[in-house]
């Protein structure tokens, strides 16, 4: 195996399969002045977003949250996750401020693949039927529900959805591999409902949340500093709060809090800054969504590993990397998901056999790969934060102000990718200086878009006062 290895790296092959490589982490270059031109853009476009409707790619969506969680929620209530390959249904009772979660319980089913791409009807009608197997296990778990009382639901969408109250909003456009079209431009609570009603289930949503709204509640509940959440999964997107009276698009009340949660969903975002390589566009035509979600696309764990499968590709093609032919399946588009190239940095004996049995040669430059596409979304997504910060202001610390700013972080790369979340915090102290970056937290909050739906519903009861 040796002499092939020294062979194939004195060959005119391997040459030209570096050079790809070598192009292609230049064109992924983020060194910090980039970064500064993607937050600054992200800041204008938020600005712009806030402006008026459509003002910008960034669509700002008002989420008729201005209250988030005190401690004081109490009661039984029930949250729906949906938003990916997998939801959750989750009970919680809550004790106000002595009791807080008193306890919570949950189940995950994961959704057969053809209702992603299905009708309305078909998914909403799964998720009814799971949620109401959930609700008849109630009995032999000693929570306490009020009699004569309805079951209320928080309800984590976590797709862009034009909210027009807490309780209702219409789907603006599906995302990560989700392809229904009858339920574009629908009020997403009345689809569920109608599927909860034919099941025969007494319940009603109390609050229609993203995931980042749901994260931000639910980060707030446990701590009060918490004024912004970051999704880094399947997909990803950021919240925050906003002073009502810079929302020029806002033509309602001024919420007694003068604050106002704002769904960002900056997967959306593009800028002429982002370092956008061939691969990138090539993956954009060929996805369920083309022109959308390119921050999304740089950045968020679905499309990770088809960037690397598109480079190897291209060495297959154009250096004949793998021998003559091109593996077949290396032509299949998303067959290299995030979770392999997960396993891939942390096993150091790496067994990959997608493209067949490899040199170590070839696995080593798999690893490396990993590297690379591990900085450059750590990387973007610090300059998104900062982005957020200037926004609010939070990028700079007044003389003698004592000031703390955290951000509720979830998803599967935050989570599972321990270099991921070092490179995050290291980028933020690249761009802010030691000084600011220290009163900046990124606190890991696991799966609290579930309580912080439950938290949401449990504050917009229709049994309060
Ligand atoms: C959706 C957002 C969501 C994010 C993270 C994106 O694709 O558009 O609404 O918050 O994924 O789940
Ligand atoms: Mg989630």
């Amino acid at each position: 195996a040796l002499i092939v290895q020294r062979r194939m790296k004195n060959s005119a092959k391997w040459a030209k399969a570096m050079a790809i490589l070598k192009d292609f982490e230049e064109k992924c270059d983020t060194p910090i002045g980039k970064l500064k031109q993607v937050a600054d853009a992200m800041t204008v476009e938020m600005h712009a977003g806030l402006a008026s409707e459509g003002g910008s790619k960034l669509k700002m969506l008002i989420s008729y949250v201005d209250n988030l969680p005190t401690g004081d929620e109490h009661g039984l209530f029930y949250a729906l996750d949906l938003g990916g390959t997998n939801f959750r249904v989750i009970r919680v009772q809550l004790g106000g401020k002595e009791g807080r979660v008193v306890k919570q319980e949950f189940t995950e089913v994961s959704i057969p693949p053809e209702l992603m791409v299905g009708t309305s009807e078909g998914l909403f009608d799964f998720i009814a039927e799971e949620l109401a197997k959930f609700v008849g296990t109630e009995g032999d778990s000693f929570f306490h529900v009020s009699p004569g009382r309805q079951r209320e639901l928080g309800f984590t969408f976590s797709f862009p959805v034009k909210q027009t109250s807490i309780a209702s909003g219409s789907l603006i456009r599906w995302t990560k591999g989700f392809s229904i079209e009858d339920s574009v431009d629908q009020d997403v609570v009345a689809q569920l409902t109608k599927s909860v009603e034919k099941k025969g289930l007494d319940m009603r949503v109390a609050a229609l949340v993203n995931d980042t709204i749901g994260t931000l509640a639910g980060g707030r509940y446990d701590n009060n500093d918490v004024i912004a959440a970051v999704i880094l999964g399947t997909g990803t997107n950021a919240a925050y709060v906003e002073r009502a009276s810079a929302i020029p698009k806002w033509h309602g009340l001024l919420p007694k809090s003068g604050e106002m949660v704002i769904n960002m969903e900056w997967g959306n975002f593009r800028s002429s800054h982002l370092p956008l390589t061939e691969y990138d566009h090539a993956l954009d035509l060929e996805s369920l969504n083309v022109g959308e979600q390119i921050f999304e696309k740089i950045i968020s764990g679905m499309y990770l590993g088809d960037i690397v499968r598109r480079v190897l590709c291209k060495m297959a093609e154009e250096a004949a990397f793998f021998g003559d032919t091109v593996p077949s399946k290396l032509n299949v588009p998303f067959i290299l998901r995030t979770p392999e190239m997960s396993a891939m940095h942390h096993d150091t004996s790496p067994d990959l056999r997608v493209v067949g049995n490899k040199l170590k040669d070839v696995l080593g430059l798999l690893l490396s790969f990993a590297t690379l596409l591990q900085r450059v979304e750590p990387r973007l997504s610090a300059a998104g934060i900062l982005g957020i910060l200037k926004k609010i202001g939070r990028d700079t610390v007044k003389e003698g102000e004592k000031q703390r700013t955290v951000i509720a972080m979830d998803g599967g790369l935050f989570e599972h990718y321990t270099e991921f979340s070092k490179c995050l915090e290291d980028t933020i102290k690249e761009l802010l200086g030691e000084g600011v970056a220290d009163t900046i937290v990124i606190e890991q909050a696991n799966d609290g878009s579930g309580i912080g739906a439950a938290l949401l519903a449990a504050s917009h009861s229709q049994y309060n006062d």
